[in-house]
Protein backbone atom coordinates (compact mmCIF):
# COMPACT_ATOMS: atom_id res chain seq x y z
CA UNK A 1 0.00 0.00 0.00
CA UNK A 2 1.59 3.43 -1.14
CA UNK A 3 0.69 6.06 1.78
CA UNK A 4 0.96 9.71 2.64
CA UNK A 5 0.95 12.08 5.87
CA UNK A 6 -0.08 15.40 5.64
CA UNK A 7 0.79 17.31 8.56
CA UNK A 8 -0.43 20.94 10.22
CA UNK A 9 0.42 22.96 13.32
CA UNK A 10 3.46 22.03 15.63
CA UNK A 11 6.34 19.91 16.74
CA UNK A 12 4.11 17.73 18.67
CA UNK A 13 2.04 17.09 15.59
CA UNK A 14 5.23 16.43 13.62
CA UNK A 15 5.91 13.95 16.24
CA UNK A 16 3.51 11.79 16.05
CA UNK A 17 3.07 11.81 12.13
CA UNK A 18 6.84 10.68 12.58
CA UNK A 19 5.44 7.64 14.85
CA UNK A 20 2.60 7.24 12.32
CA UNK A 21 4.91 6.97 9.34
CA UNK A 22 7.08 4.76 11.33
CA UNK A 23 3.79 2.13 11.87
CA UNK A 24 3.20 2.25 8.18
CA UNK A 25 6.33 1.21 7.25
CA UNK A 26 6.54 -1.24 9.51
CA UNK A 27 3.69 -2.77 8.22
CA UNK A 28 5.56 -2.72 4.32
CA UNK A 29 3.55 0.85 3.50
CA UNK A 30 5.45 2.86 0.93
CA UNK A 31 5.52 6.22 0.79
CA UNK A 32 4.15 8.05 -2.24
CA UNK A 33 2.86 11.58 -3.21
CA UNK A 34 -1.03 11.86 -1.61
CA UNK A 35 -1.82 11.96 -5.92
CA UNK A 36 -0.83 8.43 -6.06
CA UNK A 37 -1.41 7.62 -2.11
CA UNK A 38 -3.79 4.81 -1.36
CA UNK A 39 -4.07 5.97 2.44
CA UNK A 40 -3.50 9.52 3.68
CA UNK A 41 -3.10 10.51 6.96
CA UNK A 42 -4.15 13.96 7.89
CA UNK A 43 -2.90 15.33 10.69
CA UNK A 44 -4.98 17.98 11.65
CA UNK A 45 -4.08 21.52 13.76
CA UNK A 46 -7.15 23.60 15.18
CA UNK A 47 -5.08 26.30 17.26
CA UNK A 48 -6.56 29.04 15.03
CA UNK A 49 -10.08 29.36 12.52
CA UNK A 50 -7.63 29.50 10.04
CA UNK A 51 -5.48 26.19 10.84
CA UNK A 52 -9.19 24.53 10.64
CA UNK A 53 -9.81 25.85 6.98
CA UNK A 54 -6.59 24.85 5.98
CA UNK A 55 -7.13 21.53 6.57
CA UNK A 56 -10.79 21.64 5.18
CA UNK A 57 -8.73 22.89 2.07
CA UNK A 58 -6.31 19.87 1.86
CA UNK A 59 -8.71 17.65 2.16
CA UNK A 60 -10.79 18.46 -0.96
CA UNK A 61 -7.77 19.21 -2.95
CA UNK A 62 -6.35 15.52 -2.23
CA UNK A 63 -9.82 13.94 -2.97
CA UNK A 64 -10.09 15.81 -5.86
CA UNK A 65 -6.70 15.53 -7.44
CA UNK A 66 -6.68 11.37 -6.32
CA UNK A 67 -10.73 10.45 -6.29
CA UNK A 68 -8.96 6.89 -5.17
CA UNK A 69 -7.48 7.77 -2.10
CA UNK A 70 -8.78 6.55 1.96
CA UNK A 71 -8.63 9.91 3.86
CA UNK A 72 -7.74 9.23 7.33
CA UNK A 73 -8.17 12.54 9.70
CA UNK A 74 -6.73 12.75 13.40
CA UNK A 75 -4.99 15.54 15.34
CA UNK A 76 -6.80 18.13 17.16
CA UNK A 77 -9.68 19.32 14.56
CA UNK A 78 -10.93 15.65 14.22
CA UNK A 79 -11.01 15.92 17.92
CA UNK A 80 -12.77 19.17 18.16
CA UNK A 81 -14.78 18.21 15.28
CA UNK A 82 -15.13 14.90 14.12
CA UNK A 83 -19.38 14.96 12.38
CA UNK A 84 -17.62 17.69 10.00
CA UNK A 85 -14.59 16.11 8.91
CA UNK A 86 -16.45 12.81 8.46
CA UNK A 87 -18.77 14.49 5.81
CA UNK A 88 -15.24 15.80 3.76
CA UNK A 89 -14.93 13.97 0.58
CA UNK A 90 -12.71 10.50 0.73
CA UNK A 91 -13.12 10.57 4.41
CA UNK A 92 -12.90 6.89 5.56
CA UNK A 93 -12.24 7.28 9.29
CA UNK A 94 -11.36 10.13 11.75
CA UNK A 95 -9.48 9.55 14.61
CA UNK A 96 -9.12 11.66 18.08
CA UNK A 97 -5.80 12.38 19.60
CA UNK A 98 -6.31 10.12 22.14
CA UNK A 99 -6.41 7.19 19.83
CA UNK A 100 -3.93 8.64 17.71
CA UNK A 101 -1.08 6.71 19.07
CA UNK A 102 -2.93 3.15 17.97
CA UNK A 103 -4.02 4.94 14.92
CA UNK A 104 -2.05 2.63 12.34
CA UNK A 105 -2.84 -0.17 14.39
CA UNK A 106 -6.24 0.20 14.83
CA UNK A 107 -6.97 0.69 11.13
CA UNK A 108 -9.46 -1.74 9.78
CA UNK A 109 -8.36 -4.97 8.03
CA UNK A 110 -9.74 -3.87 4.85
CA UNK A 111 -7.40 -0.86 4.72
CA UNK A 112 -3.98 -3.22 4.65
CA UNK A 113 -2.56 -5.31 2.12
CA UNK A 114 -1.85 -8.83 2.82
CA UNK A 115 1.50 -8.30 3.93
CA UNK A 116 0.62 -5.62 5.70
CA UNK A 117 -1.68 -7.30 8.35
CA UNK A 118 0.63 -10.21 9.07
CA UNK A 119 3.70 -7.79 9.02
CA UNK A 120 5.88 -8.45 12.40
CA UNK A 121 6.92 -4.81 12.59
CA UNK A 122 10.28 -5.22 10.60
CA UNK A 123 10.96 -2.86 7.81
CA UNK A 124 11.55 -4.44 3.96
CA UNK A 125 15.56 -4.14 5.51
CA UNK A 126 14.26 -5.60 9.21
CA UNK A 127 15.11 -3.81 12.27
CA UNK A 128 14.10 -0.12 10.97
CA UNK A 129 15.45 1.88 13.27
CA UNK A 130 13.25 4.75 14.54
CA UNK A 131 12.53 7.87 12.46
CA UNK A 132 12.32 8.10 8.67
CA UNK A 133 15.41 7.96 6.36
CA UNK A 134 17.31 11.06 5.12
CA UNK A 135 16.40 13.31 8.12
CA UNK A 136 19.53 13.75 10.95
CA UNK A 137 17.29 14.72 14.00
CA UNK A 138 14.71 12.60 15.53
CA UNK A 139 11.66 14.00 17.55
CA UNK A 140 10.50 11.69 20.17
CA UNK A 141 7.48 13.02 22.13
CA UNK A 142 7.46 12.33 26.17
CA UNK A 143 4.16 13.82 26.80
CA UNK A 144 0.60 15.02 25.40
CA UNK A 145 -2.09 16.88 26.58
CA UNK A 146 -2.28 19.76 28.82
CA UNK A 147 -4.23 21.03 31.98
CA UNK A 148 -2.95 25.02 32.20
CA UNK A 149 -6.49 26.31 30.33
CA UNK A 150 -4.69 29.22 28.86
CA UNK A 151 -8.00 30.83 27.74
CA UNK A 152 -6.69 30.82 23.89
CA UNK A 153 -6.29 27.67 23.51
CA UNK A 154 -8.27 24.89 22.53
CA UNK A 155 -5.44 22.23 23.30
CA UNK A 156 -6.53 21.04 26.68
CA UNK A 157 -10.11 20.26 25.62
CA UNK A 158 -8.63 18.48 21.82
CA UNK A 159 -5.59 16.48 23.72
CA UNK A 160 -6.86 15.73 27.14
CA UNK A 161 -5.28 15.96 30.45
CA UNK A 162 -1.68 15.44 30.90
CA UNK A 163 0.36 12.29 29.75
CA UNK A 164 3.67 11.50 30.69
CA UNK A 165 5.93 8.81 28.99
CA UNK A 166 7.72 6.79 32.12
CA UNK A 167 11.52 7.85 32.10
CA UNK A 168 12.67 4.46 31.14
CA UNK A 169 10.59 4.04 27.86
CA UNK A 170 11.88 7.82 26.89
CA UNK A 171 15.30 6.27 27.54
CA UNK A 172 14.77 3.11 25.78
CA UNK A 173 13.50 5.32 22.82
CA UNK A 174 16.58 7.50 22.38
CA UNK A 175 18.30 3.98 23.00
CA UNK A 176 17.01 3.19 19.45
CA UNK A 177 17.55 6.46 18.28
CA UNK A 178 21.11 6.74 19.20
CA UNK A 179 21.82 2.12 17.85
CA UNK A 180 19.95 4.37 14.38
CA UNK A 181 22.42 7.00 13.89
CA UNK A 182 20.79 10.06 15.24
CA UNK A 183 22.94 12.18 17.13
CA UNK A 184 20.26 15.18 17.61
CA UNK A 185 17.08 14.14 19.12
CA UNK A 186 14.51 16.43 19.94
CA UNK A 187 12.64 16.41 22.99
CA UNK A 188 8.45 17.55 22.99
CA UNK A 189 5.35 17.64 24.37
CA UNK A 190 2.16 19.64 24.36
CA UNK A 191 2.88 20.90 27.40
CA UNK A 192 6.94 19.61 28.17
CA UNK A 193 7.44 21.58 31.07
CA UNK A 194 4.21 19.43 32.70
CA UNK A 195 6.32 16.53 32.21
CA UNK A 196 5.74 13.94 35.23
CA UNK A 197 2.99 15.73 36.79
CA UNK A 198 0.70 13.65 36.45
CA UNK A 199 2.43 11.02 38.56
CA UNK A 200 5.30 7.77 38.05
CA UNK A 201 7.53 9.49 35.99
CA UNK A 202 9.39 12.01 37.28
CA UNK A 203 10.17 15.39 36.49
CA UNK A 204 11.47 17.70 33.63
CA UNK A 205 14.39 18.37 35.91
CA UNK A 206 14.72 14.50 36.53
CA UNK A 207 14.30 14.03 32.51
CA UNK A 208 17.19 16.62 32.06
CA UNK A 209 19.30 14.67 34.54
CA UNK A 210 18.38 11.55 32.32
CA UNK A 211 19.41 13.36 29.28
CA UNK A 212 23.01 14.73 30.70
CA UNK A 213 24.38 10.77 31.15
CA UNK A 214 24.50 10.07 27.23
CA UNK A 215 27.76 10.23 25.85
CA UNK A 216 29.22 13.31 23.87
CA UNK A 217 28.31 12.22 20.36
CA UNK A 218 24.70 13.26 21.35
CA UNK A 219 22.80 16.47 21.40
CA UNK A 220 19.46 17.15 22.51
CA UNK A 221 17.36 20.15 21.88
CA UNK A 222 14.28 21.15 24.18
CA UNK A 223 10.70 21.20 22.71
CA UNK A 224 9.09 24.88 23.96
CA UNK A 225 8.74 25.31 27.72
CA UNK A 226 6.27 27.61 29.42
CA UNK A 227 7.84 30.11 31.30
CA UNK A 228 6.47 28.90 34.55
CA UNK A 229 7.84 25.55 34.43
CA UNK A 230 11.17 27.14 33.32
CA UNK A 231 12.95 26.65 37.10
CA UNK A 232 15.97 27.84 38.17
CA UNK A 233 16.43 24.03 38.75
CA UNK A 234 15.19 23.06 35.04
CA UNK A 235 17.65 25.75 33.77
CA UNK A 236 20.48 25.38 35.92
CA UNK A 237 20.40 20.99 35.01
CA UNK A 238 19.76 21.71 31.07
CA UNK A 239 23.04 24.53 30.80
CA UNK A 240 25.16 22.23 33.29
CA UNK A 241 24.50 18.87 31.56
CA UNK A 242 27.14 19.54 28.21
CA UNK A 243 23.87 17.09 26.32
CA UNK A 244 21.60 19.86 26.07
CA UNK A 245 21.42 22.34 23.57
CA UNK A 246 21.80 25.97 24.21
CA UNK A 247 18.29 26.27 22.18
CA UNK A 248 15.80 27.70 24.24
CA UNK A 249 12.08 28.68 23.45
CA UNK A 250 10.21 30.17 26.18
CA UNK A 251 6.73 31.17 24.84
CA UNK A 252 6.15 35.66 26.49
CA UNK A 253 2.73 35.71 24.61
CA UNK A 254 2.75 39.00 25.67
CA UNK A 255 4.95 41.85 27.75
CA UNK A 256 2.16 43.01 29.66
CA UNK A 257 1.49 41.77 33.28
CA UNK A 258 -2.49 42.37 32.69
CA UNK A 259 -2.85 41.13 29.26
CA UNK A 260 -1.07 37.93 30.53
CA UNK A 261 -3.82 37.91 33.56
CA UNK A 262 -6.47 37.72 31.16
CA UNK A 263 -4.94 34.99 28.96
CA UNK A 264 -4.30 32.93 32.54
CA UNK A 265 -0.94 32.85 31.83
CA UNK A 266 0.50 31.96 34.95
CA UNK A 267 3.72 34.52 35.36
CA UNK A 268 4.58 37.83 35.26
CA UNK A 269 6.72 40.19 32.66
CA UNK A 270 9.34 40.12 35.72
CA UNK A 271 9.54 36.46 36.20
CA UNK A 272 9.65 35.69 32.47
CA UNK A 273 12.79 38.14 32.11
CA UNK A 274 14.43 36.66 34.97
CA UNK A 275 14.20 32.87 33.09
CA UNK A 276 15.79 34.93 30.59
CA UNK A 277 18.58 36.34 31.99
CA UNK A 278 19.29 32.96 34.26
CA UNK A 279 19.76 30.87 30.70
CA UNK A 280 22.28 33.68 29.31
CA UNK A 281 24.14 34.23 32.34
CA UNK A 282 24.55 30.22 32.90
CA UNK A 283 24.95 29.99 28.98
CA UNK A 284 25.96 33.27 27.08
CA UNK A 285 25.14 33.07 23.04
CA UNK A 286 22.01 30.49 23.88
CA UNK A 287 19.94 31.18 21.68
CA UNK A 288 16.16 32.09 23.33
CA UNK A 289 13.09 32.62 20.74
CA UNK A 290 9.28 33.52 22.25
CA UNK A 291 6.29 33.12 20.92
CA UNK A 292 3.91 36.22 21.15
CA UNK A 293 -0.04 36.94 20.53
CA UNK A 294 -0.81 40.43 18.60
CA UNK A 295 -4.60 41.90 19.40
CA UNK A 296 -5.60 39.65 22.19
CA UNK A 297 -9.37 40.63 23.06
CA UNK A 298 -8.77 44.05 24.71
CA UNK A 299 -5.22 44.75 24.06
CA UNK A 300 -5.50 48.78 24.30
CA UNK A 301 -2.65 50.69 22.44
CA UNK A 302 -0.70 51.74 25.75
CA UNK A 303 -0.82 47.81 26.48
CA UNK A 304 0.63 46.82 23.18
CA UNK A 305 3.15 49.44 23.12
CA UNK A 306 4.00 48.75 26.86
CA UNK A 307 4.62 45.34 25.54
CA UNK A 308 6.58 45.98 22.09
CA UNK A 309 8.79 48.54 24.78
CA UNK A 310 9.18 44.89 26.75
CA UNK A 311 10.20 42.96 23.94
CA UNK A 312 12.61 45.01 22.29
CA UNK A 313 14.47 45.06 25.59
CA UNK A 314 14.67 41.20 26.00
CA UNK A 315 17.57 39.49 24.56
CA UNK A 316 15.62 37.44 22.28
CA UNK A 317 17.08 35.94 19.33
CA UNK A 318 13.63 35.26 17.58
CA UNK A 319 9.70 36.25 17.96
CA UNK A 320 7.15 33.88 16.51
CA UNK A 321 4.15 36.17 15.68
CA UNK A 322 0.49 35.17 16.41
CA UNK A 323 -1.87 37.61 15.08
CA UNK A 324 -5.08 36.27 17.65
CA UNK A 325 -8.22 35.20 15.61
CA UNK A 326 -11.25 33.90 17.75
CA UNK A 327 -11.07 29.96 18.60
CA UNK A 328 -14.46 28.65 19.22
CA UNK A 329 -14.59 26.51 22.24
CA UNK A 330 -12.13 29.01 24.34
CA UNK A 331 -12.80 31.72 26.84
CA UNK A 332 -10.92 34.17 24.85
CA UNK A 333 -13.73 34.18 22.00
CA UNK A 334 -16.28 34.89 24.25
CA UNK A 335 -13.94 38.09 25.95
CA UNK A 336 -15.12 41.47 25.09
CA UNK A 337 -13.24 44.25 23.33
CA UNK A 338 -12.23 42.04 20.15
CA UNK A 339 -9.54 44.06 18.75
CA UNK A 340 -10.25 45.08 14.47
CA UNK A 341 -8.79 42.66 12.41
CA UNK A 342 -6.94 45.23 10.70
CA UNK A 343 -5.15 46.40 13.34
CA UNK A 344 -4.25 42.80 14.78
CA UNK A 345 -2.58 42.67 11.52
CA UNK A 346 -0.89 46.20 12.28
CA UNK A 347 0.38 45.01 15.02
CA UNK A 348 1.42 41.60 14.21
CA UNK A 349 3.93 43.58 11.29
CA UNK A 350 5.56 45.68 14.11
CA UNK A 351 5.97 42.39 16.44
CA UNK A 352 7.27 40.57 13.33
CA UNK A 353 9.56 44.16 12.59
CA UNK A 354 11.09 43.85 16.11
CA UNK A 355 11.19 40.00 15.97
CA UNK A 356 13.13 40.29 12.49
CA UNK A 357 15.69 43.05 14.27
CA UNK A 358 16.39 40.80 17.01
CA UNK A 359 17.16 37.67 14.79
CA UNK A 360 19.52 40.14 12.68
CA UNK A 361 21.81 41.00 16.04
CA UNK A 362 21.09 37.21 17.67
CA UNK A 363 23.05 36.28 14.40
CA UNK A 364 25.71 39.63 14.20
CA UNK A 365 26.66 38.83 17.34
CA UNK A 366 27.46 35.54 16.63
CA UNK A 367 30.31 36.29 14.03
CA UNK A 368 33.49 35.00 15.39
CA UNK A 369 32.10 32.68 17.96
CA UNK A 370 32.92 29.18 17.59
CA UNK A 371 30.57 25.84 17.76
CA UNK A 372 30.27 22.35 17.19
CA UNK A 373 27.33 21.79 14.67
CA UNK A 374 25.58 18.84 13.26
CA UNK A 375 26.07 18.59 9.23
CA UNK A 376 22.76 18.16 7.21
CA UNK A 377 21.01 18.12 3.83
CA UNK A 378 23.50 16.97 1.19
CA UNK A 379 26.52 18.17 3.61
CA UNK A 380 26.61 21.39 2.29
CA UNK A 381 25.41 22.58 5.86
CA UNK A 382 25.54 22.51 9.42
CA UNK A 383 23.16 23.33 12.57
CA UNK A 384 24.82 25.07 15.72
CA UNK A 385 23.62 24.03 18.90
CA UNK A 386 22.51 27.87 19.01
CA UNK A 387 19.80 26.98 16.33
CA UNK A 388 22.66 28.95 13.26
CA UNK A 389 22.20 26.92 10.22
CA UNK A 390 25.66 27.73 8.42
CA UNK A 391 26.88 27.09 5.09
CA UNK A 392 29.68 25.29 5.35
CA UNK A 393 33.45 26.88 3.91
CA UNK A 394 33.65 23.29 2.58
CA UNK A 395 31.14 20.03 2.15
CA UNK A 396 31.55 17.31 4.88
CA UNK A 397 29.83 14.11 5.53
CA UNK A 398 25.93 14.60 6.21
CA UNK A 399 25.59 13.53 10.23
CA UNK A 400 29.26 14.21 11.22
CA UNK A 401 30.14 16.64 13.85
CA UNK A 402 32.01 19.53 12.38
CA UNK A 403 33.55 22.87 14.54
CA UNK A 404 33.15 25.78 12.44
CA UNK A 405 33.81 29.62 12.92
CA UNK A 406 30.78 31.65 12.21
CA UNK A 407 31.67 34.29 9.51
CA UNK A 408 29.12 36.94 7.28
CA UNK A 409 26.45 37.96 9.42
CA UNK A 410 24.08 38.38 6.92
CA UNK A 411 24.79 34.86 4.99
CA UNK A 412 25.95 32.90 7.99
CA UNK A 413 29.31 30.74 6.54
CA UNK A 414 30.41 28.22 9.32
CA UNK A 415 34.12 28.01 7.95
CA UNK A 416 35.40 24.53 8.91
CA UNK A 417 37.69 24.16 11.95
CA UNK A 418 38.54 21.03 11.36
CA UNK A 419 39.49 20.23 7.95
CA UNK A 420 41.28 16.99 7.31
CA UNK A 421 39.17 15.06 9.98
CA UNK A 422 36.24 13.16 8.61
CA UNK A 423 34.19 11.15 10.85
CA UNK A 424 32.01 8.58 9.48
CA UNK A 425 29.20 7.44 11.47
CA UNK A 426 26.66 5.07 10.05
CA UNK A 427 22.99 6.62 9.48
CA UNK A 428 19.99 4.90 9.14
CA UNK A 429 19.60 4.26 5.14
CA UNK A 430 16.66 2.13 4.77
S1 LIG B 1 0.11 25.65 28.31
FE1 LIG B 1 -1.52 26.98 27.54
S2 LIG B 1 -0.95 27.34 25.39
FE2 LIG B 1 0.23 25.55 26.07
S3 LIG B 1 -1.04 23.77 25.47
FE3 LIG B 1 -1.56 24.27 27.59
S4 LIG B 1 -3.35 25.63 27.46
FE4 LIG B 1 -2.38 25.58 25.42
Amino acid sequence: MRYAVVTFGCRVNHADSLAIEEALLARGAEPAGTAQAELVVVNTCSVTAAADQGARQTIRRIARGNPQARIVVTGCFATRAPRELEGLPNVVRVVSNLKKDTLVDDLPAEELTTAERFSDGDGPCGGRGPGLAGRTAFTLRVQTGCEQRCTYCIIPSTRGPGRSRPLDEVAREIHRAVAAGYREIVITGVHLGSYGRDGGAGSLARLVDMLAMWPDDVVFRLGSIEPMDCTAEVIERATSSGRVAPHWHLPLQHGFDDVLRRMARPYTVAQYRQAVEHILALSPGAFIGADVVAGFPGETEAEFQASCAVIERLPLGALHVFPYSDRPGTVASTLPGKVPSALVRERALELRRIGEGKTRSFRAAQVGTQHRALVIDDGTRAVTGNHLTVRLSEPRVRNDWVHVRVEGAEALTGRVLDAGRPQRINVATC
